[in-house]
Order: C-alpha cells, then structure tokens, then sequence
C-alpha cells in the first residue's frame, strides 16, 4: 500500500474518498439515524434503509435533498466503506453470507475511525511548513494502515480512541507548525488578531470577509455563519461545524484538515476557493 509524500498526496486522498460501487452500501445500512431536518426516517443500526435497492445503489440517489435526506449527501466515509467491503471481508457481500452481515457493520464505525486518521496525515505529509515531524507521521500513518488490514476480529479489539489520541498530537503540532508559518508570511499585513478558543461558538456569527488566516478554529460551531468572502487559508478547521454555514466566495484552498462532508453540509458557490483533494458539492451553485 503506498504511503503519501507531498508529490503523492493527491493520489493518496483518492484512496480515502468514497467508492460506493464498491461497497455494500455500508452506511445505509450500518450505521442509525433520525427522522430530523437531515434524514427523512428513522432507522436502526444494522437495518438496510428503505431506499437501499438489491445492487445497493440508492433507489432516490438524484432526489436526496427533495426528499428529505440531505444528511446522506454529506456523509463521507473516508473510503472505509470500500476497504471493509473487499479487503477486510474480501468482496464477500452481506446479503449472500447473512452469517457475516453483523461484523461487517460492527467493524464499519472503527474503519472509518482509522480511515479519518489516515486522510488527516494525509494532509499533514502534503504540507512542507510541517516536515520536521514527517518522519513521525509517516511511522503513525504506517501504523494505521497496518491497523486497517487487521481481519475483524482484530478490528473490533482495537482502543481505536486511544490511538486516535496518539494520533492527534500529531496531528496538532502539525497544525501549529502550518499555522505558525502563515502568521509569520503575512505578518505587518494585517492587525490584531482575534483568537477562537478550541469549540468556540459561532453559531450564526456574521463574519462575512473575515481574515481568518492561522485561526485554530477546532471543533468550533460555525452552523449557518456567514462566511463570504472570508479568508480561511491554514486555518485548522478540523472538527468544525460547517453546517449550513455560507462560504460563497471564502478563500479555503490551504486551509488545515478540511473534510468533504464539512463541505457538503455548507452552503457556497462557484467563486469558493477549495483545496485540490476535494471535490466542489454539486448543491453549490
Ligand atoms: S436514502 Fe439512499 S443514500 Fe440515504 S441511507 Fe437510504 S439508500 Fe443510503
């Protein structure tokens, strides 16, 4: 399994994005949802929706928002749907061997645990500003990837949160590396700068051409904020809530940890600068 350099990145992330011909329609199927503003229904974990036809392929794939399921349009599984689907139980589909069917969705949540770690230091490897902790991250992305060809037994036993928490210190001081460089770029540039605390809530805030250059802005609630314009670029958006937010015309081409299903769940137009691993959500006009 090749690993990620900066030349390889691109490549790499193609891996971690979802492939659903090639899955057994795992999140339709694996994981719960409820009947709210994002699912029309509700449904069980282990439970095949409604919508799911025999070829797994959506039934209402073309109608998903109109039909109340927009929270399908945003899930992203990070390519652990594909993985679990052909490597770890080796193309052997569910409806054939029911005796399987349990495990396969039981593993599912984990891969997609590791599958999200591995897009992260993906991204980590791709940006030059944090080479001096490279090397470690390739040791930790190697790791993980030896963790996802586990079989499923194995799977299951892993303390998946505990290494998500090695990971992510990791993950952190790549962050502070990326966006210590940019403070440093642009510094006399621009004046004060606003600091957001880890979860900061901005549900709703205006900041409409704001420069959110190097903000930390982790896990922080930026449902339905208005965005325009803003310049997001090494910003760390991982974990934030994009929900709904407005980001018609922000700048996030650089910016830090970014997901597609952050993306998909926003709203933004042609004019919004996005980095080169995702893909523009067809919702944006
Ligand atoms: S509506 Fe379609 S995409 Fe959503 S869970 Fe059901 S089958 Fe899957």
């Amino acid at each position: 399994m090749s690993q990620p350099h900066t030349s390889s990145a691109n490549e790499y992330s193609t891996r971690l994005q979802a492939d659903c011909e090639r899955c057994f329609g795992l999140c339709c199927t694996a994981l719960p949802f409820a009947a709210s503003a994002d699912f029309a229904i509700d449904k069980a974990a282990g439970q095949p929706c409604t919508n799911l036809q025999a070829d797994y392929r959506c039934g209402v794939h073309r109608d998903l928002r109109k039909l109340g399921f927009k929270g399908c349009t945003v899930y992203d599984c990070f390519g652990a749907g594909q993985q679990v689907s052909q490597s770890t139980f080796g193309g052997r589909d569910w409806r054939e061997h029911p005796e399987s069917a349990q495990l396969m969705f039981d593993v599912f949540p984990a891969m997609w645990q590791l599958h999200e770690l591995l897009w992260y230091m993906n991204e980590a490897l791709s940006r030059p500003e944090a080479a001096e902790i490279h090397s470690e991250l390739q040791t930790a992305l190697a790791e993980t990837e030896r963790l996802v060809a586990l079989d499923a037994s194995s799977l299951l036993k892993l303390n998946v949160p505990g290494w998500r928490a090695e990971v992510n210190q990791l993950l952190l001081r790549a962050s502070e590396l990326v966006r210590q460089n940019e403070l440093r770029r642009i510094k006399g540039t621009s004046g004060r700068r606003k600091s957001y605390g880890r979860g900061a809530d901005l549900i709703g805030a205006n900041l409409k051409g704001a420069d959110l250059r190097a903000a930390n802005l982790r896990g922080a609630y930026l449902i339905a904020a208005n965005l325009r314009n803003a310049d997001l670029r090494s910003a760390d958006l991982i974990g934030v809530d994009f929900r709904d937010a407005d980001l018609s015309g922000a700048d996030l081409s650089s910016s830090l940890y970014l997901s597609q299903a952050q993306m998909n769940s926003a709203k933004g137009d042609a004019s919004t600068r996005i980095p080169p691993t995702l893909t523009r959500p067809a919702h944006w006009s």
